[in-house]
């Protein structure tokens, strides 16, 4: 059942809470052994939350508009007295002692809190591989990876033991997992969703949204969580549109397709797929138009620029795990022998390969030619988005180069994990909205039979509008295929 459904029900009286977070628990011990989404689920906890809506209702309040919805949330983002791991060893046994502006959110509107999901360790990878606990698997099937690094979330989601999860996005983690366990993502414009109690990696670049089972319930969530927050000064002020207000029609839209987004390193089977689906838009009234090659001619420097950005920031944000305050420590030797053994011993490789490369990216002597340069061209493809948002309202493509890999099919090569990211990276350096929905499985190739996502981008704060396509896209193409996993038990 949807989320909208659920709290629809709930709110009429027509569902009890305690039931729905009771068929939740049922999937969950059914499939998180397939697919290991979860890295923490406290069940206790889980009914409670659900009882005290349950209450709510029977007191005849209104408990919102997430009533009685269990909602998973990835282990980077805080809920007061839960694991806060980030994937990593490091802040393993760590619990927080408060909540994110985003879980307070959900708990106003009557959510029920489902366990902490599995994610690449500080949200750095594209297959959670890189989990410091183990790997997720995809729904679809389990010898794959689900996408990364909110991996856990989109397989939760994916395998249909929730409805609803949340992820964070950094530079695709949101929409590249969505996109390979066939659900929808969405990567909010940034600054509309508060990031305080979410862990950070890259604070100009991160943002939370939601992963879901259809459109309609990531717009749903969406507007629950968004708005401004005086704790995180990033969040924009004043009153923002609805996620429901504009209309789902793409009748006269203008859908911009840059030749850019169809590099040739895409799978072909891939482009099938988005063809296919940006066929369907414009017989549905959209205006769709191929732009041509150079409108985005930056966009494929966007890989070098964002691990450039995404790692300077992430290794002073990451400077504050040395064992003193969170976490594990080894505390033999002196203080810099505690900080240098617990760090060693307890980031992971890739971690550490981040906090390296953002060093010397900062360095004096290297900054300008690195981190300084890597902002220019930023700024480059920013710019270029801006000027094609004046012809087109969303800009269309596919969400991710590849479908689901097979587990250690690139662990060994850092650099094809980063090409993952090669089409979601540009819209997280311009903080531009963007959503993967799911078109179809790809029909031959390495990933037949696997899911296949549409990216539709949009202009900044246009987020709505975004939301309001996928919706209108998710109505043309009809109930999309579930894996076997899902269907076996519904
Ligand atoms: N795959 C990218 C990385 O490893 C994106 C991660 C993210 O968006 N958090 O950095």
């Amino acid at each position: 059942m949807s989320a909208a459904d659920i709290a629809s029900r709930v709110r009429a009286g027509e569902l009890d809470p305690i039931v729905v977070t009771e068929k939740a628990l049922a999937r969950f011990e059914e499939r998180n052994p397939v697919v290991h989404a979860y890295l923490d689920l406290d069940r206790e906890d889980a009914l409670q939350r659900a009882a005290a809506v349950s209450e709510r209702v029977s007191r005849g309040e209104d408990p919102g508009q997430l009533a009685g919805v269990p909602i998973s949330l990835k282990d980077n983002i805080a809920v007061a007295g839960a694991t806060l791991t980030a994937g990593s060893r490091i802040l393993q046994g760590y619990r927080s002692p408060y909540d994110a502006h985003v879980t307070e959110r959900l708990v106003a509107e009557g959510a029920v809190l489902f366990g902490r999901t599995n994610l690449d360790e500080f949200a750095m990878g594209a297959s959670t591989e890189n989990s410091g606990f183990a790997p997720s698997r995809n729904p679809w099937d389990r010898k794959r990876v689900p996408g990364g690094s909110s991996g856990g979330s989109a397989a939760a989601v994916g395998a249909g033991i929730v409805p609803v999860a949340l992820g964070s996005e950094t530079g695709g983690s949101i929409r590249q997992p969505a996109a390979l366990c066939g659900v929808t993502g969405f990567k909010p414009t940034y600054g509309s969703v508060s990031r305080r109690g979410l862990v950070a990696f890259g604070s100009s670049l991160d943002q939370i949204g939601p992963l879901a089972a259809t459109a309609e319930d990531a717009a749903l969530v969406f507007d629950v969580i968004t708005g401004h927050d005086p704790g995180d000064a990033t969040t924009t002020t004043g009153k923002r549109p609805s996620a429901f207000l504009a209309p789902t029609s793409v009748e006269g839209l203008r859908i911009g397709i840059p030749e850019e987004f169809l590099d040739p390193s895409v799978d072909p089977h891939i482009l099938a797929q988005v063809d296919q689906a940006t066929d369907l838009l414009s017989e549905a009234g959209a205006i769709t138009k191929v732009v041509p090659a150079g409108g985005l001619a930056h966009a494929n420097l966007s890989i070098p620029v964002y691990y450039l950005v995404s790692s300077s920031e992430a290794c002073s944000n990451l400077a504050r795990f040395d064992g003193m305050r969170y976490g594990p420590r080894h505390d033999d030797g002196d203080l810099l022998d505690a900080y240098l053994a617990t760090r060693a011993g307890h980031f992971g490789a890739e971690v550490q390969r981040r906090i390296l490369l953002g060093t010397f990216a900062l360095s004096a002597g290297y900054y300008d030619a690195w981190y300084k340069k890597a902002l220019q061209v930023r700024r480059l493809v920013s710019d270029e988005f801006t000027t094609l948002f004046k012809e087109y309202d969303l800009l269309a493509g596919p969400t991710s180069p590849v479908g689901a890999f097979k587990l250690g099919e690139r662990t060994d090569d850092p650099y094809a994990m980063y090409l993952c990211d090669l089409l979601t990276a540009p819209a997280c350096l311009g903080g531009f909205p963007s959503v993967s929905v799911p078109c179809g499985l790809a029909r031959k190739g390495p990933y037949k039979g696997l899911p296949v996502g549409l990216q539709l981008v949009g202009r900044p704060g246009e987020d709505h509008v975004v939301l309001a396509a996928a919706r209108a896209f998710e109505a043309i193409r009809g109930e999309p295929e579930r894996p076997v996993v899902y269907s076996a038990a519904e």
